[in-house]
């Protein structure tokens, strides 16, 4: 069953990506929070509170509603922690009637037979867990001994697609736990990735020698195909910045508790424009802006989805305006290299 959904998905992506690279005109992957709350306190973290209470299920309905209006191809519902909102199962429906693709950002620590079967009912489709250390310490509590039972759980009786994300830097004390998480991952049947913690502007932590060590361990060992998307990895574990145009704002979406357009997690304020009142010109204007952190940018799903667009369209300064719109819908465009 999990086979032939992840299949299904893989055809599907393979139909957005094709799409994405005919058209600049949409977002193709938005991050979305129903609830800021969350059980644990990591160290690292400033994206969840202990106080907020869910976003309204009508009031989700309607944002992904506008996500899917703009075209949207994939929802992925973070947090905070999202398996603590009540009425995730209806959010997720939500996502696929309006034919998006389903995903999932959790700590995992709610995942139990039951809600797991759930979840396959309501349709997600991939789930992303980050574990950042085998025993609990004070910087996490996201630990593969706490989670190995929920893993197992997964194993059994997911159908939707897992990835295991293990974490270097950002004092995490023993890098080489990422290397036992990855493995245990791959042992699973699940995917695994490695990301390096970003600091609280979403820049850069350069790696100790020997984190650098394990990173590159742990990327042969995961999933090879993210693993060649995420090639700005390599300079991000050198300490060096690098060249790439982040579309946040745009072809990427974060979308707040509030309701707000944020250019991701990092970088929530700008624009911070409410995603009802979101035009094809906030995008565009977003679409054309450079931003002031992206060579040092850690951020591995905006650097995915910017892969489709690095070759084309150069972007200006903030506050710069672009003679010319670059967001056009043809395949011409396509084929104007710089
Ligand atoms: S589980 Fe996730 S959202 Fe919660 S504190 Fe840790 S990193 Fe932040
Ligand atoms: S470069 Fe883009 S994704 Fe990275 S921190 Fe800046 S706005 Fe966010």
């Amino acid at each position: 069953m999990r086979r032939s959904k992840f299949l299904k998905l893989k055809v599907r992506e393979a139909s957005f990506i094709t799409r994405a690279l005919l058209s600049t005109g949409h977002p193709v992957l938005a991050h979305i929070i129903p609830m800021r709350r969350c059980n644990l306190a990591c160290g690292y973290c400033n994206e969840y509170d202990h106080t907020s209470t869910p976003v309204p299920l009508e009031v989700m309905k309607q944002r992904l509603d506008k996500l899917a209006d703009l075209g949207t191809s994939i929802v992925t519902i973070s947090g905070g922690e999202p398996m603590m909102h009540p009425q995730l199962d209806e959010i997720i429906h939500h996502i696929r009637v309006r034919g998006m693709i389903a995903g999932l950002i959790s700590n995992g620590y709610y995942f139990t037979p039951d809600r797991i079967k759930r979840l396959n009912k309501a349709g997600l489709e991939y789930l992303q867990i980050s574990i950042d250390n085998v025993n609990p310490d004070e910087v996490s509590r996201k630990s593969l001994r706490v989670l190995d039972k929920k893993l197992r759980y997964l194993a059994e009786h997911s159908d939707f697609h897992v990835n295991i994300n293990s974490v270097i830097g950002g004092g995490i004390q023993n890098p080489e736990d990422a290397l036992a998480v990855a493995r245990r991952a791959v042992e699973l049947g699940f995917s695994s990735t490695v990301g390096v913690i970003h600091d609280n502007d979403g820049t850069l932590k350069p790696l100790g020698e020997r984190e650098r060590n394990i990173f590159q361990q742990v990327k042969k060992l995961g999933n090879t195909d993210l693993a060649r998307l995420n090639w700005f990895q390599d300079s991000i574990a050198e300490g060096k910045p690098y060249k790439w145009r982040c579309r946040a704002g745009a072809r990427y979406l974060y979308i707040c508790e509030d309701g707000l357009v944020h250019w991701c997690s990092q970088q929530r304020g700008y624009p911070g424009t409410p995603l009802a009142e979101y035009t094809m010109k906030d995008f565009e204007r977003e679409y054309n802006t450079e931003k002031w952190c992206a060579p040092t940018c850690t951020l591995q799903c905006v650097h995915q989805v910017a892969i489709l667009d690095n070759w084309r369209d150069p972007q200006h300064a903030p506050g710069v305006t672009k003679p010319e719109s670059s967001i056009k819908d043809t395949i011409g465009e396509v084929l104007r290299a710089e």
